[in-house]
């Protein structure tokens, strides 16, 4: 059975807000179209409409973490895309964050890239003075071909814009690259343009992910149709490591394996420095035979 749940209730957050203080100011994705997430179709027993929370309830919340002595912890904005609410409204959350709860250390959401191109450079600049340190951005690919098939709403050139438009504002960005989004078939052109499109942006942190099918989504029946090939492991990890070779000289970003679909865990604080012990580590892995012969984890929940 699945539940619907209000938009109060968290679905999901970034691992690297595990420990944080989690208020929901969205619910669901204004987007939802997605054809490889499933994130409010019910992959988690539960599916969430789109709606922003109102204002006084937000305000409640950060009341009762403030009187429970929540303080001294990072605070994560809920919700699939919270940057798609007004401006104003998200700089009334932040600013009584700051003022209610003591020595937060970071505020951060979830964004999305066409919400960011809606939003002028003033109103981002609001943001950032309010307090919005840092936002997670899928960019998936930055192959216009494979997002134009994922239905993600954005092409590579807009993706490009909303991430140096974050950047210019002040406030930190790291984007999701999900390895094996291409298939078989666009895993190439997903590795070129994910490059070119990390070089031209320079994100504060990329962070990889491996695309997990989940029964709910449209992808997976693409796969079940034959329309879809999936990587191996092992060919996701190639994947990776030709995505950081491709990088330009100028890319000085922090990157992470930090997720539970990845099949190695790595980390770089900046890969112009890393760049060669990355792609070393990254082959050990590859050339290791129990990475080769590794089968898919194909996650039921992550
Ligand atoms: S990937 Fe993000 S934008 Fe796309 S449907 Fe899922 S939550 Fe919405």
């Amino acid at each position: 059975m699945v539940f619907k749940a209000p938009p109060s209730q968290i679905v999901i957050r970034p691992p690297v807000e595990a420990y944080s203080v989690l208020i929901a100011v969205t619910g669901g994705c204004n987007w939802n179209r997605c054809r490889f997430c499933g994130t409010y179709k019910g992959i988690y027993g539960t599916t969430q409409d789109y709606d922003i929370r109102p204002l006084e309830d937000v305000l409640k919340d950060i009341d009762l973490y403030a009187e429970k002595n929540y303080h001294g912890y990072p605070v994560f904005l809920a919700g699939g895309n919270p940057t798609s609410a007004p401006t104003e409204y998200l700089v009334k959350i932040i600013e009584y964050v700051r003022l209610r709860m003591k020595n937060v250390p970071r505020v951060s959401c979830y964004a999305k890239a066409l919400d960011i191109l809606r939003k002028t450079d003033e109103e981002l600049l609001q943001l950032a003075e309010a307090g919005l340190d840092i936002v997670y951005m899928g960019l998936e690919s930055g192959s216009s071909k494979i997002l134009r098939i994922m239905q993600k709403g954005n092409n590579a050139e807009s993706m490009i814009k909303a991430g140096k438009k974050i950047l210019k504002s002040g406030i930190n960005l790291s984007l999701y690259v999900m390895l094996g989004l291409g298939g078989k078939k666009f895993s190439e052109d997903h590795v070129k343009e994910t490059a070119r499109v990390l070089t031209e942006i320079n994100p504060t942190i990329f962070r990889f992910r491996t695309l997990n099918l989940m029964p709910n989504t449209p992808l997976w029946e693409d796969w079940k149709n034959g329309d879809f090939e999936l990587l191996s492991p092992v060919e996701c990890l190639i994947e990776e490591r030709e995505i950081i070779k491709g990088l330009g000289e100028t890319v000085t970003s922090q990157v992470f394996n930090d997720h539970i679909s990845n099949y190695c865990s790595l980390e770089s604080s900046n890969i112009k420095i890393d760049r060669a012990a990355f792609i070393n580590t990254l082959n050990s892995y590859i050339n290791d035979p129990k990475i080769k012969n590794l089968p898919r984890k194909n996650l039921t929940r992550m």
